[in-house]
């Protein structure tokens, strides 16, 4: 193998290439899925204004702010991305795309999602220090209301620290002499996505009793990171209810706030309609998303 310099042209041609499809990616994830929740909140209106968590109202300036503050994210995360890419190829880090059983898929997706969210709760917590707030954190609690578009609301240090999640952790898993699945990586930055631009829908999405079941109020929900925006001190946590109970920083009304917004939902002629309109629609651009990572997604992990 060659060794590559600052001045070889391949490598700065690869850089230039990493750089396109990380920004490529990175954006399309982001508009897809804040744009497709946007789009559902807007069918479902009259279901969405029922549970929805604050009665403050986003205005059209926390969107102006959100989505270019967002431009900035996807362009610092197509930076640290190229990382991701140079190190493995200069094999550092190890990723394959062979083919691996469902079972190793799933147990490596579930890996990355319980260490991420370990990560992002010790990372949260330490934003919120008094002397890193204002530089690190501060730009996203402007969105007291969270929209679906505040899922990358950064400022630029938070989005290089929420960014350096995925070649660090790469990083240990190759160093332990685990080689990841391309796919598993996919899965995991798309879980990633859609349960951020859950957790700032503004609306609560999950169903009535999810925190009164043993089986589903380990996982976290719209209200509980909503929560944390119009109140600040507590739920630090992102996809788990984990690390905030164990640290006693859960908000105390948590439950009860759920509760009352949460309601159950009834099925009416119209609304079930929408709903399997709604439903066609995330398919046909499933699928039109799905042949396009093939073509093109793939090929950089
Ligand atoms: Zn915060
Ligand atoms: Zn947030």
């Amino acid at each position: 193998m060659t060794n590559p310099t600052a001045t070889d042209p391949t490598l700065l041609a690869r850089i230039g290439d990493h750089m396109m499809w990380g920004i490529y990616l990175d954006f399309s994830r982001y508009i897809i899925a804040a744009g497709l929740m946007f789009a559902i909140l807007l069918v479902f209106k009259s279901w969405a204004n029922s549970r929805r968590i604050q009665e403050r109202r986003a205005k059209a300036t926390d969107y102006r702010r959100e989505l270019l503050s967002s431009l900035r994210t996807v362009f610092f995360f197509a930076v640290t991305t190229i990382s991701t890419m140079l190190l493995r190829d200069a094999g550092v880090i190890k990723l394959e795309l062979h083919e691996f059983s469902t079972w190793i898929l799933v147990a490596q997706i579930g890996v990355m999602v319980l260490v991420h969210d370990a990560y992002f709760y010790w990372l949260h917590r330490t934003m919120h220090h008094p002397k890193l707030f204002r530089t690190l954190h501060l730009h996203h609690h402007k969105s007291r209301t969270p929209t679906p578009f505040t899922a990358y609301s950064f400022s630029v240090g938070e989005a290089v620290l929420e960014a350096a999640f995925v070649p660090l952790f790469l990083l240990m898993t190759s160093l332990a002499g685990i080689a990841y699945a391309g796919m598993a990586v996919l899965f995991f930055i798309w879980i990633q996505i859609v349960r951020n631009v859950m957790q700032h829908a503004g609306v609560e999405l999950h169903p009535a009793g999810w925190v009164d079941s043993k089986w589903t109020d380990w996982i976290s929900t719209t209200t509980h990171h909503d929560l944390h925006h119009s109140e600040g001190r507590y739920n630090y946590g992102f996809y788990f209810t984990f690390w905030d109970r164990w640290m006693g920083t859960e908000h105390p009304e948590y439950k009860q706030r759920f509760r009352e917004v949460a309601k159950p939902v009834v099925v009416s002629r119209g609304l079930a309609e929408k709903l399997s309109i709604s439903v066609m629609a995330v398919l046909a651009t499933s699928a039109t998303l799905h042949s396009g990572l093939q073509t093109m997604g793939l090929s950089l992990i």
